[in-house]
């Protein structure tokens, strides 16, 4: 203590540097650990990426005693406890996939004072014992991670986190600090009401990028589109190309530096070591690209990241933000590109069907996707309706630097053209009780004999060749934006085409259905690039 008195430097600021190698807090975590540290209540609103941990962590190993946090997120807790042990923080955890054994020794930590932190599932605290093991030894600070599970009409209510509300009762002298990365305003008073944190003091990190331009192509041919962008826009620059699986990161990654451009590959299924050293030279070379899954990103600190690109659909805006969150930390103009197609989304249903997770979770992923698509299929400003979507700012004004803004999209009535889609998907179940996919659809209404439509008669139903004043593309974006407005679904291992709900106001002629043109086809590139 006494060499960091001489230097004058708070003792959260050495812990930092200290404990974290971190140089210097980020945004607001300075103003919330002071605050915590000095015993106050806190809730904390702040972008996933943001900095949350460290909030909590920092005053937990400043203040006396254990600090002890709620976090729903089971499955990840292992881990955490594992990063802050190789920190040489005394971490320890207690859940449902503990044997007794292992906790009778996090228990008998907690006791004698050897735990800096302990995490905690919130259903442990309906348990006497837990509570009671609580009164027994000291505690530093609560932190409740996920705060927004407390609200009753929120996506992720978790009844047990009603009961987090006795922990100020209990232990009035106990600072306590919620934190959440999505809530919108109403969210905000209710976490302020139900876990009883009146006196707290609101941290509000703002989710506004305006440094970066979010722009969201058609996909045609993702990779020579990826090219021309990069070689047109951002030649010479680092930045980060995500891809879904393992093996379309190695092939983009060969097809850039087959190209001329310098990129390397990363994800899961890499040698350590191989991965760390594409990590390292990341951060250390001024323009190399990586491509990688999502497993990278996590903790880079890279102020100068120019561009974040997408070649797949994030299966969540919360995942888009994140991951285009880490262009241009430095403040400088950045670009978040994204192109996307139908196939993302049939392909992304396929792997929420085909989970592991119970009905809830499919449900929860299926609504994520969804209001994904909707950010994709907006005609609005892309970056008014994130900062919508975390709950920010309703009326901010459109920015003027999204691709929305700078060429906004033509409209059209596409209601003619969303009844015959319709009509034919009816068609097809009612009449012949078959599901399609989407190719098939569109094939049916542009009139194409193909083998495939041969095979099944399609070509003698009523509907065939009733679309022929579009083109294929534009029927996809018919699809698509269906899709997006909830007007249809898709469903099932091949990814066919069902009627919702909602289908029927639009078979009915009871609504109309304004749809964005799709914008002209993306010209080959001007150079030439390599197969
Ligand atoms: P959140 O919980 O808000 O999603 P995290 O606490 O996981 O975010 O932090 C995101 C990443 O940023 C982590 O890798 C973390 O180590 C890093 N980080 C947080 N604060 C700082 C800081 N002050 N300086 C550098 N890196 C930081
Ligand atoms: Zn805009």
């Amino acid at each position: 203590a006494d060499v960091t008195e001489k230097l004058g430097e708070s003792e959260a600021l050495a812990t930092l540097h200290r404990v974290f190698g971190y140089d210097a807090f980020r945004g607001e975590q300075e103003a919330i650990i002071e605050h915590v540290v000095a015993g106050g209540d806190a809730v904390v609103l702040m972008p996933t990426g943001g900095g949350k941990s460290l909030c909590y962590q920092i005053p937990s190993l400043v203040r006396p005693g254990t600090g002890v946090v709620i976090s729903p997120l089971i499955a990840l807790m292992q881990d955490q406890v594992d990063a802050l042990r190789a920190l040489g923080v005394r971490a320890g955890f207690m859940n449902s996939t503990q044997d007794f054994d292992e906790r009778r020794v996090v228990e008998a930590e907690f006791l004698t004072g050897e735990l800096d932190l302990l995490y905690l599932a919130p259903e442990r605290l309906r348990l006497d014992s837990t509570l009671d093991l609580l009164s027994r030894g000291k505690i530093s600070v609560f932190a409740i991670d996920e705060a927004h599970c407390v609200a009753q009409w929120g996506h992720d209510f978790r009844p047990d986190y009603l009961a987090l509300s006795l922990l100020g009762e209990r232990w009035p002298d106990v600072p306590r600090i919620a934190l959440t990365a999505t809530a919108t305003r109403a969210t905000h008073r209710e976490i302020t009401q139900r876990l009883g944190m009146p006196a707290a003091r609101h941290f509000e990190a703002s989710f506004d990028r305006p440094n970066i331009q979010y722009r969201i192509v058609p996909k045609a041919d993702p990779k020579k589109q990826l090219l021309s962008f990069l070689r047109e826009e951002h030649a010479g620059d680092a930045g980060i190309v995500y891809c879904l699986s393992r093996n379309s990161v190695e092939k983009t990654a060969e097809f850039l530096s087959r190209n001329g451009i310098e990129a390397v590959p990363y994800h899961a299924g890499l040698e350590p070591g191989t991965r760390a050293a594409h990590q390292s030279r990341f951060l250390r070379e001024e323009g190399l690209v990586v491509v990688a899954t999502i497993a990278f990103g996590m903790g880079i600190d890279k102020p100068d990241v120019r561009f974040v690109a997408h070649l797949d659909l994030p299966k969540s805006v919360e995942g888009y933000y994140q991951e285009t969150g880490r262009a241009g930390r430095d403040g400088l103009p950045s670009t978040a590109w994204m192109a996307y197609g139908l196939q993302d989304v049939v392909q992304q249903r396929k792997l929420i069907q085909g989970s592991e997770g119970d009905e809830a979770f499919r449900r929860r992923a299926a609504s994520h996707l969804d209001s994904m698509l909707a950010l994709c299929e907006t005609a609005q400003c892309r970056r008014s309706q994130l900062l919508a979507y975390f709950g920010q700012d309703p009326d901010t004004p459109a920015c003027g630097n999204c691709d929305t803004c700078l060429t906004p999209p033509e409209t059209w009535d596409g209601t003619v053209a969303a009844q015959k889609l319709l009509s034919t998907v009816v068609r097809l179940q009612r009449e012949r009780g078959q599901k399609f996919g989407a190719g098939q659809i569109v094939d049916i209404l542009l009139g194409r004999k193909t083998a495939k439509v041969i095979q099944f008669d399609h070509d003698q139903l009523s509907v065939f060749g009733i679309g022929e004043e579009l083109v294929e593309s534009e029927w996809r974006g018919v699809v698509r934006q269906l899709l997006a407005q909830g007007l249809i679904a898709v469903e099932g291992e091949y990814g066919t085409l069902v009627l919702t709900e909602a289908s029927g106001t639009v078979l009915r002629r009871e609504r109309d259905v304004p749809l964005r043109k799709e914008p002209p086809k993306p010209t080959a590139s001007r150079s030439s690039a390599s197969k």
